[in-house]
């Protein structure tokens, strides 16, 4: 039997990071997470793991409230093994009409929650001998995309800090990669209308959109112990869309 890890996931009440959650429950670890408000499953993992699960409701955009969540998560378990930054937000629009407020919600999550998260955790990872951290990106940072500009801009941008960060810690037995996701059906791509849904699944080899096992699984991956050689990496899961 493995020895459980102490795993942080970021936004993961629905969505891509409720099927991260899973996976690592599934796996035997200890999750923590958090979101602004709590779901019918985050009610049925704290009850069905009342000692494996941990949920906190936190604004991770608000820095206060993000520091108070990661203190609260090693006051409980001592430290953080594994850290995946999977909150994020998408506002849809083209640039000439896009407005400041939009722009700051995006990057003041995405990037500057991000770092501002990571910071604290790799205090602790440093502390205590290593980890893995894994970021949530987007195939949007690499190829671009109409209507996402600033979106993409935080994708690419997480993805130069991946990179820069895993350079830092590497000697410090820490691992750090983007996995940079395709289209998936969570709530997130429900801004994309059905013509453009119909156009993303035919351009897709795999003929699907991606559901969050694709990304869960991917994250296993890399963080497995065994495999401390594969960091400063931007994965791409996204069905062959950008092949
Ligand atoms: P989602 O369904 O909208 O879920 C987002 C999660 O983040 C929710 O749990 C949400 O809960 C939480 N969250 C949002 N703002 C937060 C904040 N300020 N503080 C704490 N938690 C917050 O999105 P998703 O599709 O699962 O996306 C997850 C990640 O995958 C994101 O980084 C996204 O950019 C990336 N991604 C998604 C797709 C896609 O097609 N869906 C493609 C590529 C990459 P609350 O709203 O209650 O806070």
């Amino acid at each position: 039997m493995k020895t459980p890890r102490t795993v942080l996931v970021t936004g993961g009440s629905r969505g891509l990071g409720a099927g991260i959650v899973q996976s690592f429950l599934d796996s035997g670890d200890r999750v923590a997470s958090c979101s602004r408000s709590s779901t019918p499953q985050v009610k049925e993992w704290e009850t069905d793991y009342p000692d494996r699960f941990l949920f906190v409701e936190a604004d991770i955009a608000d820095r206060e409230q993000s520091t108070a969540f990661v203190k609260q998560v090693i006051k409980t378990w001592g430290s953080v093994d594994v850290l995946v930054n999977n909150a994020g937000v998408a506002r849809d629009g083209i640039l000439a009409l896009f407005t400041d407020e939009d722009s700051d919600t995006v990057i003041d999550l995405n990037l500057k929650a991000t770092i501002h998260l990571s910071r604290q955790v790799v205090r602790n990872m440093l502390a205590h001998g290593g980890g893995r951290i894994v970021n949530i990106s987007s195939i949007t940072g690499l190829t671009g995309y109409r209507g996402l500009t600033v979106y993409g801009a935080t994708k690419a941008a997480i993805d130069g800090f991946t990179r820069a960060l895993a350079r830092e810690v590497g000697s410090r037995k820490i691992t750090v990669n983007s996995i940079a996701s395709g289209y998936l059906r969570t709530e997130m791509s429900h801004g994309l209308d059905d013509g453009q849904l119909n156009q993303i699944v035919r351009r897709t080899p795999a003929g699907r959109l991606g559901e969050p096992d694709d990304i869960a699984r991917t994250i296993q991956f890399l963080v497995d112990e065994r495999n401390d050689w594969i960091t400063g990496q931007v994965i791409v899961v996204d069905g062959g869309l950008t092949c």
